[in-house]
Formats: structure tokens, C-alpha cells, sequence
């Protein structure tokens, strides 16, 4: 296969998983990148001498590395240093109600049980049952598999899996099936707060965003040196399996010449040939036409009311008082509806938020330095990336956030200034996303299913990414990357003439 020439548009987790499977089965891949950095939304940002990991700080979905490194001929443990997480996440509303979550449902249960009473108790451990039940269902059918649309997902799960996705509740949204098991109004809020971890909102999302909390069971990993590490970990693997990575390369557009990939064109002129192209930015930046007229309707046309989330976040160092932070710590809103009513109908930042903050010096039960320490801040924002957020309405989301934190008990003493980040940054980081980080909202049941799959109606061209099938998130991206490659592949053994016949300009490669 070594004369097949591939380029993938971007080192996203997404890219880069593709690219490793491809140059680890031989094929002659290059990676053109237009940051300096590889990794995409994996990044750290150097703040007051530290780096500070400014995107994903956990992954779940540990099979998903574990298989990619093991087909390249490796194995994760070996490539990065991974810490399972005990504690999930420790969760506040007031200074005087807390809950954490464990990875352990049995403590999770006594902790909900001394929170909220022991039918909450009750409902939680029958949540995480159908949680489990969800994501055993989707897992081969969808997850590990092509874009399904909602009647070929219906014949791969079978009869029996009918009956399992009707108890999915899919119409229903995650909000109201929370009702089904929780009536204490805190829980709601913090499960239906996974719904965001794809960027959509609880009161939009479709109950089948329930199987988060199985995942996390499941185990939630940091990685040694942050997130940032393991994309680092990714593309270093591909190179060394022969694929190129070229940093500050930005694809300006995908060349389809008679009816096929022909390869890209840099934003400096310079023209790369390749039989196979995979696109692994956002999907929306190629339906924009950011890549060119050709690749155009290859993409998707997102407006801004279906994006998902952005958010505002902070970088900083800074001291901790008045609130045991855990690795990962939220401090809820006091109303979870008002939140998503002004980020989505207002478009704005809203007044009171739900705040994450990451405490990357801390272990999960919350031990850490003394003195000032590295902090993630984070909140959820429209992606209304276009717009200008003024300095005004960033101090004040700085003043709303500080508030929530403080009602919790929690004050911050910054040591040096911070670094934020805004969805008009994300927006001119990430192209053609208006600063959305999770591609199209998950919003209503059908959204799943428009999100595009691997295989484009081009031959040759393919995408990759978060924006694509199965979804957002670390874990998911690098699926997509690996159900692109692996849908090449199925391309090229099919078509073993793929590159004389790509010459040749006639023949499909599906
Ligand atoms: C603040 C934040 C927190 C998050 N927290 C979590 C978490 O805790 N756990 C989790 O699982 N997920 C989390 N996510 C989501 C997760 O980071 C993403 O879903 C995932 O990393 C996206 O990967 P991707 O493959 O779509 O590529 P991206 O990260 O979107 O990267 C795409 C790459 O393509 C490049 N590119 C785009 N256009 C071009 C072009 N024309 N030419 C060349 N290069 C181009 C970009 O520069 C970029 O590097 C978080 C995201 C953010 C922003």
C-alpha cells in the first residue's frame, strides 16, 4: 500500500488516530497541521511559568486508546503514564451541600444516601442500571460502528435491542428522564450536567446521553503532564510508524479533480498531491467553504442556533481557601433552566453560572501544594464566536463565576494574571465553529443521526473528528479517526486498482 498517499487536514485527537492506523498499516501518510502544536483542543497554555492544561483534563473509554496502540503495534501503558480517578468529581451548590461521585457505585450510593435519603439512593443505583443497559446497546451498533441511520441502527441491534434502545426513552430528553429517578432537584442538575459534556443542554438532550454515567463507572483516566500529553503520545507514535507531521501547514483547500481527492492547496500556494484526503477540523469549516468550493458540500451547514456549547475559560495560578477542591470540583448554578435559557435563547453569558474547575496540582481526594496552584476555570458560553465579547463582559463572567465560587465557600487568590480563553478565541482557533466546541448540539433525538459519517460522496475523501460519528469528547473523536481509517482501508482492498483507476478518473471507491 506504500504508494498511497493520504493527507489528513489536522493533528485533533481525531486526525491523529487516523493517522497513526493508516501509516501503521504501511500507507504514506502526511499531516498538515496550521497550529504550531499538534493535539487541537488537547492543549496547555503556559501561564506564570507553568503549563496549564486548558482543554480535556479527564478521557473515559479507555478501550478505545488501548485498541488504537495495540493495532499500531504498541501499547498505551507504555506510551503514557494513566491514573484511574476514585473520585469522580466533588460537586457543591451551597457551602453546606456537597456530594461527591466515585467510580465505585456502592460509594456513590452511601454518599447519595447520606446527601439526599435513601430512595435518592434508590434511584441512583437504578439509574446507573439502565445508564449501563444504554450503553451496552449503543456500544457495537453505533459506537464501534458506521453511521447508522435510525432504521439500519434499528436492524443492528436486533429484536431484542429494540426493546432495549424503546427503554432508552429516546424521544424524551435527558431532563425529564432524570425525573424518572430523581426528585431532589440537585441530582437532576448533576446528571443531567452530561449532557454539556457533549456540548448540549439537559433540557435538549436526548435521554440516551445517560450512558455517561456508565462510562465513567467505567474509569475516568488523567494522564501524567495532562491531556495534552496523550496527543502528544498519539502523534509521536505515527511518526515513528513513518508518518510526517508538518505543524504550521494550513490547509487553505481539498482538491477534487474529476470527481476525486487530488490532494490540497496551503494557504501559501503550495500544492501536496494525495489519492486520499481526510478532513479531520470541523465539519461546519468545510460547509462553509473554508476548504475550498469543491469540498463545500461535503460538509455540514451548522447554523449558529444548532451549535453546540462554547465556554469562557480561565487559565490561572492561584491560591485555594475556604473549599477542599477535589481534582475536579463544580459548583452548581442556582438555576440550571435560567443558565441554559440565557446561554441559548440569550445568547449570552450567563448571570449565574455552573462553574468546573480543575485542580491539576491535586489526586482526586483533593491532596495538593500548599501555595498557589494550577487552576482550569471553566464555564459554558453561546458559540457565538463571530461576535466580539467585550472586555466588560468578560471581567463581568470573572465576577459572576468568582460569586458562585464564593457562595460555596471558595475564594481565589490569584498569584500573577491569568489567561482566558473566550468562544471568539475558540472560534479563530478551531475554523468555521463560531467557537463551538463539540460540533453540532446534540439537541432532540434525529441530531445524532446528522452528523456525518466517515465515507463522503467523493472518493477519496473522508472525516474524522469530533464533529463527525459517533461525537465529541477524546474518546470518541479518536473513534471517529479510526472508523475513517478503517473505511479507507475497506476502500482500498475493494478497489485495488484505487490509484490507476483514480488516474483514470472513473471508479468509485465505495
Ligand atoms: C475546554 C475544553 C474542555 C474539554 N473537556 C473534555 C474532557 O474533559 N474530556 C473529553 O473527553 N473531552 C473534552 N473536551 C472535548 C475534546 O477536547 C474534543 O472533543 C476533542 O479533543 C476534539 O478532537 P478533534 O479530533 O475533533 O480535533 P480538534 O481538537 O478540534 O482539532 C482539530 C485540529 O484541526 C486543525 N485544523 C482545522 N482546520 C485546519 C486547516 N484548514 N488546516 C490545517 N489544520 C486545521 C486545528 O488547528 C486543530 O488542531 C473538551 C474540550 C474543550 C475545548
Amino acid at each position: 500500500m506504500a504508494e498511497k498517499r493520504v493527507i489528513v487536514v489536522g493533528a485533533g485527537i481525531g486526525g491523529l488516530s487516523t493517522a497513526l492506523t493508516l501509516a501503521a498499516r504501511g500507507l504514506d501518510v502526511t499531516v498538515l497541521e496550521r497550529a504550531d502544536i499538534v493535539g487541537g483542543k488537547m492543549r496547555a497554555l503556559p501561564v506564570g511559568g507553568a503549563a496549564i492544561e486548558a482543554g480535556p483534563t479527564v478521557f473515559t473509554m479507555r478501550w478505545v486508546f488501548e485498541e488504537l496502540f495495540s493495532e499500531a503495534g504498541a501499547s498505551l501503558e507504555s506510551e503514557v503514564r494513566l491514573r484511574a480517578a476514585s473520585v469522580l468529581a466533588r460537586h457543591a451548590w451551597t457551602a453546606n451541600e456537597r456530594l461527591d461521585l466515585f467510580a465505585d457505585i456502592d460509594a456513590s450510593a452511601a454518599a447519595v444516601s447520606a446527601f439526599a435519603g435513601p430512595r435518592e439512593a434508590d434511584g441512583y443505583r437504578r439509574f446507573c442500571a439502565r445508564a449501563a443497559e444504554v450503553y451496552r446497546t449503543l456500544e457495537g451498533p453505533f459506537i464501534r460502528s458506521d453511521r447508522p441511520n435510525p432504521v439500519e441502527l434499528g436492524k443492528r441491534v436486533g429484536l431484542t435491542g429494540i426493546g432495549d434502545l424503546w427503554r432508552i426513552q429516546p424521544f424524551a430528553t435527558l431532563w425529564s428522564a432524570l425525573g424518572d429517578y430523581f426528585s431532589d432537584p440537585r441530582l437532576r442538575q448533576l446528571f443531567g450536567r452530561y449532557a454539556t459534556y457533549c456540548g448540549a443542554s439537559p433540557f435538549a438532550a436526548p435521554a440516551t446521553l445517560m450512558l455517561v454515567a456508565h462510562v465513567e463507572q467505567a474509569g475516568v483516566w488523567t494522564v501524567e503532564g495532562g491531556l495534552s500529553r496523550l496527543a502528544r503520545a498519539v502523534a509521536d507514535l505515527a511518526e515513528r510508524r513513518g508518518a510526517r507531521i508538518r505543524t504550521g501547514a494550513h490547509v487553505a483547500r481539498i482538491l477534487i479533480e474529476r470527481g476525486r481527492i487530488a490532494g490540497v492547496q496551503l494557504a501559501d500556494g503550495e500544492r501536496i498531491e494525495s489519492e486520499a484526503v481526510i478532513a479531520g477540523g470541523d465539519v461546519a469549516a468545510l460547509g462553509a467553504g473554508l476548504l475550498g468550493p469543491d469540498a463545500a458540500r461535503e460538509g455540514d451547514r451548522v447554523p449558529a442556533r444548532e451549535r453546540s456549547l462554547s465556554a469562557v475559560t480561565f487559565c490561572l495560578n492561584a491560591r485555594a481557601r475556604g473549599f477542599p477542591l477535589a481534582h475536579h470540583s463544580v459548583f452548581f448554578s442556582s438555576d440550571y433552566r435560567a443558565e441554559f435559557d440565557a446561554i441559548l435563547r440569550g445568547r449570552r453569558l450567563p448571570p449565574d453560572p455552573t462553574v468546573y474547575v480543575c485542580a491539576q496540582d491535586r489526586d482526586d481526594a483533593g491532596a495538593g501544594p500548599d501555595g498557589p496552584e494550577r487552576l482550569l476555570v471553566l464555564v459554558n458560553a453561546p458559540a457565538d464566536g463571530e461576535r466580539r465579547f467585550t472586555p466588560q463582559e468578560i471581567a463581568a463572567c470573572e465576577t459572576s463565576w468568582t460569586r458562585r465560587l464564593a457562595a460555596c465557600g471558595l475564594t481565589l487568590e490569584p498569584a500573577g494574571s491569568g489567561q482566558a480563553t473566550t468562544p471568539e478565541d475558540f472560534g479563530k482557533l478551531f475554523p468555521g465553529t463560531g467557537g463551538a466546541l463539540y460540533g453540532r448540539a446534540s439537541h432532540g433525538w434525529t441530531a445524532t443521526f446528522k452528523r456525518p459519517g466517515a465515507r463522503t460522496r467523493v472518493p477519496g475523501l473522508y472525516l474524522a473528528g469530533g464533529s463527525v460519528h459517533p461525537g465529541p469528547g477524546v474518546p470518541l473523536a479518536a473513534q471517529s479517526g479510526r472508523l475513517a481509517a478503517a473505511a479507507l482501508i475497506a476502500d482500498l482492498a475493494s478497489t485495488p486498482t484505487w490509484r490507476g483507476a483514480a488516474m483514470s478518473g472513473g471508479t468509485s471507491m465505495r
